[in-house]
């Protein structure tokens, strides 16, 4: 596949971007996790919490919008990854569902740059390789027919996630 222009790479901590919405790897009740999601809501400060429990949790695969409060990112989109089970527990698909819904949910208000952190490949154990490419894929797919995305951003916290990235992009 061709690769797409608005498609970028960045090793490094999401919650310093300031883009129009920043992904985060949330967990099912919203309320809160270790990994990118404590990061964030370290950052974000206790505002983001109160707004998120007023949201009544997220579905695996479903994502939920938020104020970034004092994030420089204007927004937070959370979604909620699959945990990896062995892999015959549709995991491949859900995780492509979490790459959609956030994209569809950030041009539905409007944005236009969007950072994804490596959802699923944490503590929830999502073979990064696999992982890598599902997100390039789904990415694609939804840029080919979008034409108000800008920029969307895969944030990598560790050089082996980058060079992944890379691989699924076809760049090396
Ligand atoms: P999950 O529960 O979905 O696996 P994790 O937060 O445990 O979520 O990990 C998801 C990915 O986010 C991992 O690749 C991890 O290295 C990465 N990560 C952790 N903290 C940050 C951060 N501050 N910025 C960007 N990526 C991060």
């Amino acid at each position: 596949m061709a690769y797409d222009p608005r498609i970028e790479l960045m090793t490094g901590d999401i919650t310093e971007l300031a883009v129009d919405a920043i992904v985060n790897a949330a967990n099912s009740s919203l309320l809160g996790g270790g990994g990118v999601d404590g990061a964030i809501h370290r950052a974000a400060g206790p505002g983001l919490l109160a707004e998120c429990r007023r949201l009544g949790g997220c579905k695996t695969g479903e994502a939920k919008l938020t104020a970034g409060h004092r994030l420089p990112a204007r927004h937070v989109i959370h979604t909620v990854g699959p945990v990896w089970r062995g892999g015959g527990h549709n995991e491949e698909a859900l995780l492509a569902r979490c790459y959609r819904a956030s994209l569809e949910l950030a041009k539905a208000h409007g944005l236009r740059s969007v950072a994804f952190p490596a959802i699923s490949t944490g503590a929830y154990g999502f073979p990064r390789q696999r992982a890598c490419a599902i997100a390039v894929d789904e990415t694609h797919r939804f840029l080919q027919t979008d034409e108000t995305m800008e920029r969307v951003i895969f944030v990598s916290f560790d050089a082996e996630t980058d060079a992944l990235y890379r691989r699924a992009l076809g760049l090396d």
